[in-house]
């Protein structure tokens, strides 16, 4: 089914000796489409090579903080110019001034933010926050939504509606989750009657932006205002977790989206604490999480919120973030879009041709393709998708050189350097692959 890549192979072997299934985190290990995975040496533009020499057209992005494309001139400049000066000092500096102005700039419900290394800390710390602000210990999140593994996040729902969750992962208490309600996305009743059960013990709403870890599943207009308003009227914080969504979608994420207007219903809402990552590291380990300036004045050393980081702000990981938001302009968003739309379309088609139902979702410039004719509404929904078909599809293209995410329940990621070369390399794989889906 694969073509043979005899380094990869090789260093697989090796990894697996070394590291718990080869890899440093999960999904990289090709579990759900099977075979090998391939290792990267290099990455220019639209472009990836594994340490076989294969030049693949690049559709993951690092799962998405390579929004210019890989090895962008004026990121690499800039991590080299900070790496020239220095790799950390554990002091403040001026790059992580410059990049929160940047992030507070362009979002408007960000008063203040906080700097961190990864996704997983920013939701940990905003969810600690939002406790520590209400002093309350209940959150609700909606199942499908992945916040990073936040012992607490790793929680599925319980049977029936709006009861107390259970751990997603061996090692998580269940005293843990108690605290934790999961809720179906997009389904303001079971939120409502959290609160109807719950009300004065919650804490926070925790939502991904547009939720795209389950694939992407767009919040049907006016969700994530209602989610405020609900929260806010039982004096609970909505954090909106823009770590995966956040400046890809627009200047200002998904809050950007629906606040210009695109989502008139939204026009008047605010998230309190927002969350960040992937793109405003450029490709280098920084997380972020920010809102309003009254909770976030709870925050060790002004408040008595502890949080805290070795490499919190780090002077070559601002750099990277700061130069990669610095190239998103209104040129890229439209190129991102343009793009999106026409992979979308492309995959879509090819599969309808081979005679294989799926629906194309997108939430802005992120998208997947779901192998069922329904729209996908929630998880649920997503789990009903005839996802065995996505192996072959997966296979076919990796040898066409198209890397597309390893799991067919993961979004799919364009970059500013995508061009039309790049697209035909795509067009061309497509009906051999929609085929392979098909048998
Ligand atoms: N939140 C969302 C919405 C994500 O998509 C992710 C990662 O994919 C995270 C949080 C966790 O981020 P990290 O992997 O940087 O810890």
């Amino acid at each position: 089914m694969t073509t043979h890549s005899p380094a990869s192979a090789a260093l697989f072997a090796r990894a697996l000796t070394v590291t718990p299934g080869g890899v440093n985190s999960p999904v990289r290990a090709f579990r759900s489409v099977g075979g090998t995975p391939r290792f990267m040496a290099s990455g220019r533009g639209a472009w990836i090579t594994d340490v076989d020499g294969k030049h693949y057209v690049d559709l993951v992005g690092s799962w998405g903080p390579m929004i210019l494309g890989h090895s962008h001139p004026d990121v690499i400049a800039a991590v080299t110019d900070a790496v020239s000066r220095g790799l950390s000092f554990g002091t403040p500096g001026e790059g992580e001034v410059l990049l929160a102005e940047e992030i507070v700039r362009r979002v408007a419900p960000v008063e203040q933010v906080r700097l961190v290394s990864s996704g997983t800390e920013a939701t940990m710390s905003a969810v600690r926050l939002a406790r520590g602000f209400t002093k309350r210990t209940k959150v609700v999140k909606f199942a499908g939504c992945y916040h990073g593994h936040v012992d607490a996040l790793l929680a599925s729902a319980g049977s029936g509606v709006a009861t107390l969750a259970l751990p997603d992962s061996a090692g998580v208490p269940a005293t843990t989750t108690a605290d934790v309600i999961v809720v179906p996305y997009n389904d303001i009743a079971a939120v409502e009657l959290a609160f109807s059960k719950y009300g004065d013990e919650i804490a926070c709403v925790i939502t991904e932006a547009a939720a795209a870890n389950m694939g992407v599943v767009p919040p049907l207009p006016g969700f994530n205002k209602m989610l405020a308003e609900i929260a806010h009227r039982n004096g609970a914080l909505l954090i909106s977790d823009e770590v995966m969504t956040g400046f890809r979608l627009s200047r200002a994420g998904m809050y950007g989206l629906e606040a210009a207007g695109l989502d008139p219903v939204a026009q008047g809402w605010a998230p309190d604490l927002l969350t960040f990552g992937k793109v405003i590291g450029g490709g280098l380990p920084v997380g972020a999480f920010g809102g309003r300036a009254d909770v976030m004045a709870l925050l060790a050393p002004e408040g008595p919120v502890y949080q805290a980081g070795t490499l919190s702000g780090n002077p070559v990981a601002t750099a990277a973030g700061l130069a990669n938001l610095r190239g998103l302009n209104d040129t890229v968003y439209a190129h991102l879009n343009e793009t999106a739309n026409t992979v979308g379309r492309l995959v879509s088609d090819a599969l309808y041709a081979a005679g294989v139902p799926n629906r194309l979702q997108r939430a802005g410039n992120l998208f997947s393709i779901f192998f069922t004719a329904e729209q996908v509404f929630n998880y649920d929904d997503a789990r009903e998708q005839e996802s065995f078909r996505y192996a072959a599809f997966f296979h076919s293209m990796l040898d066409a050189g198209i890397y597309l995410p390893p799991s067919a329940f993961e979004a799919w990621f364009v970059s500013a350097a995508h061009d039309d070369l790049a697209l035909q390399q795509i067009a061309d794989a497509l009906p051999a692959a929609a085929a392979a889906a098909a048998s």
